[in-house]
């Protein structure tokens, strides 16, 4: 192959996404001569921000929390303070009736009625009782769910959601998902919270504001790449198709774009791109069982349909969650209640997110189709007129959840204790490390491996904490 003007930087950044870009924007702050490689043509990753017309929307909703105060003063700082506080709201429409979410006990009562609140109470009582005379281990979702909640409590709000966002059964579905998506969510604490708007507000999952971006989210990503092209270089379009490496050291990394192909050497390197993929591109191949644990580690695809309406507002809603199965598509929001900016002013839209596999139907067909169904099952809902469509937009978007199926545990593990004699590589970000991240989280990994490089080239010695426990044996 030809290879175009082999060129060296100091810390070469693979994907551009919230991890990639902090990471960039810490170590180039601090000096270092840094080159970020995108794939697509605009950065962001899966935290961007769609500009169609005059219509603004995010690949879904995507709101930003964050514990850490000196992560929200960065990203304030980055957007120059322009950073709206937007109450929540949201419902799970079930039914044909809409649930508030999250729960709140005389919403549930009310709709649910006496005698299935009354069941759903007793078998989370008589739960509560079998757990401490049976030691079954919790192993999948639906372990942990009725553990915490109840069998009733499973079937009506946990089931058919799960199973439509992941694709597969909730007992194929890893407990740790679940264990860090609703951490210290017990039933108690949800009907203590829904009476006193107390504790359970504190829980991430089901806080009542959020902070957002009055341009979408995705104006995160571009003022990091802003900042980052004051001194160092961001390269879109461009892709990794290979990772060179020799003697436990990366040596440089292929990318391919509309020129040709192209070498970049540097000491350090970051990939937030998916850590299967980064198996795939290694060259030298590693050894049989890191390639096959990385070819059966999954993710989830994500096809998102929005549709422009002439209509000022539609709902009044951060998010609605449609769990019934025969309803294609988990999830809606309307970008126009999270910032005004998001549409023109008589207009909406509503961005509606169909959670499925590559292989699906719903990947392969075409994007007319995708928008004639998204308006018709819209209309039976009830939400829109199809008269009040103007027009459409459909994106694919792959890799959007790292799937935890029950044994992606040992696999992942496998796979990041390999890479881990690369001296000069660090693994971020959500796909990058396969973990459920969110956006807060991905930024801190980008800057966490910025900091321990800075470290490292102050003359730090390099400290790696081991992944696998004394005895684990890769499978
Ligand atoms: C539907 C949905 C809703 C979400 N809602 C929220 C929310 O409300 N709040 C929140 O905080 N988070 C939310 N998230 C999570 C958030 O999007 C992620 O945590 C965040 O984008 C992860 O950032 P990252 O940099 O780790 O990865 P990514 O955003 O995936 O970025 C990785 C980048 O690498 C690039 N890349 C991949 N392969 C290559 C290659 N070979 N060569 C070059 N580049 C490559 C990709 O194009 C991408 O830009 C949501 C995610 C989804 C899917």
């Amino acid at each position: 192959m030809d290879v175009l003007n082999p060129q060296f930087k100091d810390i070469v950044i693979l994907g551009g996404g919230p991890s990639g870009l902090s990471a960039g924007h810490i170590l180039s702050s601090s000096g270092s001569n840094v080159l970020v490689i995108e794939g697509q043509a605009r950065v962001g990753g899966l935290a961007k921000t769609i500009q169609h017309n005059e219509f603004r929307f995010d690949l879904g909703g995507h709101r930003f929390i964050t514990d850490s105060k000196q992560l929200e003063a960065l990203v304030r700082e980055v957007l120059g303070g322009e950073l709206l506080v937007v109450e929540r709201s949201s419902k799970i429409l079930h039914d044909g009736k809409l649930y508030d979410y999250p729960l709140s006990v005389r919403n549930a009562l009310s709709r649910l009625g006496l005698r299935t609140s009354i069941r759903l109470v007793a078998d989370y009582l008589s739960e509560q009782i079998r757990k401490h005379f049976t030691k079954t281990p919790i192993i999948s979702l639906e372990d942990w769910v009725v553990r915490h909640f109840g069998r009733s409590m499973f079937d009506l709000f946990f089931r058919e959601y799960s199973e439509k966002v992941w694709g597969v059964p909730c007992d194929r579905i890893a407990k740790e998902w679940v264990a860090t998506r609703i951490k210290g969510l017990s039933l108690w604490v949800a009907i203590r919270g829904a009476f006193t708007r107390a504790k359970s507000r504190r829980l991430r999952t089901l806080a009542n504001q959020f902070l957002y971006p009055p341009l979408g989210i995705g104006q995160i990503c571009d003022n990091l790449q802003a900042r980052i092209e004051q001194t160092g270089q961001v390269m879109t379009d461009t892709r990794v198709i290979g990772i060179n490496h020799a003697d436990d050291e990366i040596q440089g990394v292929m990318v391919q774009d509309a020129i040709g192909i192209h070498e970049y050497s540097a000491s350090e390197f970051i990939s937030s791109i998916p850590l299967t993929a980064v198996v795939q591109l290694l060259n030298p191949q590693p050894p049989a069982e890191i390639r096959q644990a990385a070819a059966s580690l999954r993710f989830r695809d994500l096809v998102v349909v929005t549709v422009m309406l002439d209509r000022e507002r539609v709902t009044d809603q951060t998010w609605m969650y449609v769990p019934d199965p025969a309803v294609p598509f988990g999830r809606i929001h309307e970008p126009k209640n999270w910032s005004p900016r998001m549409a023109p002013a008589g207009k909406t839209h509503l961005v509606v997110e169909y959670f499925c596999f590559k292989e699906d139907a719903i990947w392969t067909a075409t994007d007319t189709a995708l928008a004639q169904r998204t308006v018709r099952e819209l209309g039976k809902l009830g939400i829109i007129e199809p008269e009040e469509v103007i027009d459409s937009a459909v994106l694919r978007i792959p890799n959007a959840y790292p799937l935890f199926e029950v044994d992606y545990i040992e696999k992942q593990k496998c796979i990041v204790e390999y890479l881990d004699r690369f001296s000069n590589l660090e693994l971020v970000g959500r796909g990058g490390q396969f973990e459920y991240y969110n956006t807060d989280h991905a930024m801190e990994s980008g800057i966490a491996a910025a900091e321990a490089i800075i470290a490292r080239n102050n003359g730090a010695p390099a400290v790696r904490t081991p992944i696998l426990e004394p005895g684990w044996v890769c499978p």
